[in-house]
């Protein structure tokens, strides 16, 4: 116990963004090449990866997962009175997307065991408006996607997957990221996968592809211009700037270079505190993460479910007294003050977010997380008693 509290123990930080070591090399070799713009050979290279973990054949990278989504709005077309079913569980972004294109995102909520969107809800949800689901794969722990997919089909949706947590994992052995015919990947800091700011669009329908390209690239088909299929690029249609810089290309480069060796650490932490806190969780009423059979989860975070709101707060500030930072996750969206402006409840309504939203508590988890901090976190945890 002293150990824990011993003044020389520094702070376990709630992330730390890892960096591999060849960042800086690719970066060196852009600025060598002195050309620093987007869609450059870094680019290339690192897209081609992105398709690949995700199981599709293209991928563009963009600026953020935000402008992934905002563009996988405005290749929709969705337009002012449209509806767009998405979790209440989730980050604003996912929300964001409907509501800049005038559409409204009609929330939905999330399962009580994977919180992930219920797809026991979404028929309810479907209206005449209906144009397109949302779902974000929670943790990188899939959704019911046979069912979303096949509900989708028979209604006409268009399926995105905001796969913000799910770079490599998978449902039924099919990765994340190719059951949407648009998917949005995060490289934010705060991700597996990171270059600071940055995200990718995924392309699962190709019938998506031209039109994305030049969406993304102000408006024109710059893309063809440079591949020698037009002598000049012209002003063809509406769009903006989501291209990232070759600098920031070639960071996320050496990170997916690196996927295999960054998911080992991550899946040991996720692992370990799953194995290390079975016995206290039991004893607590705390619950643990659930996976479903048939999902493969990339360890994006690791949760725990308190059995009240003074419990998570008792015991976030219990890690905090012993040096381990945590944090909570998803204030809901529904009832946040764009929600009620601009969004709208689907039946059935939205108690499971409200009530989780009070009690999930994350823990530490980056690749950078030694096998040291995973003890004092855990020591932390079980130190705590539920109930006092
Ligand atoms: C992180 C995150 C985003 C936003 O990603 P950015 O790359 O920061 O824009 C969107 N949706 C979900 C579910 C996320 O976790």
């Amino acid at each position: 116990m002293t150990a824990l509290t011993g003044g020389d123990a520094a702070t376990v930080p709630f992330n730390r963004p890892y960096v591999t070591g060849r960042e800086a090399v690719y970066m060196a070799e852009a600025i060598a090449r002195g050309d620093l713009s987007g869609d450059g050979p870094l680019t290339k290279r690192a897209s081609a990866l992105v398709a690949e973990l995700t199981g599709t054949s293209s991928a563009l990278l963009t600026t953020s997962c935000t402008h992934a989504l905002e563009l996988a709005g405005m290749l929709l077309d969705l337009r002012p009175g449209d509806e767009v079913i998405v979790p209440s569980f989730t980050f604003t972004s996912t929300a964001n997307a409907c509501v800049l294109r005038g559409a409204v995102p009609v929330f939905a909520d999330v399962r009580p065991d994977t919180l992930n969107l219920d797809e026991r809800l979404l028929e309810a949800a479907i209206t005449s408006r209906t144009r397109a689901v949302i779902v974000v794969h929670y943790g990188g722990v899939a959704c019911e996607m046979d069912v979303i997919t096949a509900l989708c089909r028979r209604h006409g949706l268009t399926l995105i997957e905001d796969n913000a947590h799910g770079l490599g994992g998978s449902y039924h052995g099919r990765p994340l990221g190719s059951f949407g015919a648009l998917a949005a990947q995060s490289f934010h800091a705060t991700k597996n996968i990171q270059c600071g700011e940055g995200g990718a669009l995924v392309l699962g329908d190709e019938r998506f592809a031209i039109r994305a390209e030049i969406l993304r690239e102000k408006g024109t088909d710059r893309g063809r211009f440079f591949r020698g299929e037009v002598d000049r690029y012209r002003w063809q249609d509406t769009g903006s700037s989501y291209l990232p810089s070759e600098l920031l290309a070639g960071f996320l480069l050496a990170q997916l270079e690196a996927f295999a060796e960054i998911q080992k650490r991550r899946t040991a932490v996720w692992a370990a505190y799953d194995e290390r806190l079975a016995l206290w969780a039991a004893a607590s009423g705390v619950r643990r993460p659930v996976v479903p059979p048939g999902a493969v989860h990339p360890a994006h975070l690791y949760y725990l479910l308190l059995p009240a709101p003074e419990e998570r707060a008792g015991l976030q500030r219990h890690l905090a007294e012993h040096g381990v930072r945590s944090a909570v996750h998803y204030q809901p969206l529904h009832d946040a003050p764009a929600g009620l402006r601009y969004g709208r409840v689907a039946p059935g309504g939205c108690a499971v977010t409200e009530e989780v939203a009070h009690r999930l508590l994350r823990l530490p988890l980056y690749a950078g997380l030694g096998a040291d901090d995973v003890d004092r976190v855990v020591d932390a945890v079980t130190s705590y008693t539920v109930g006092h």
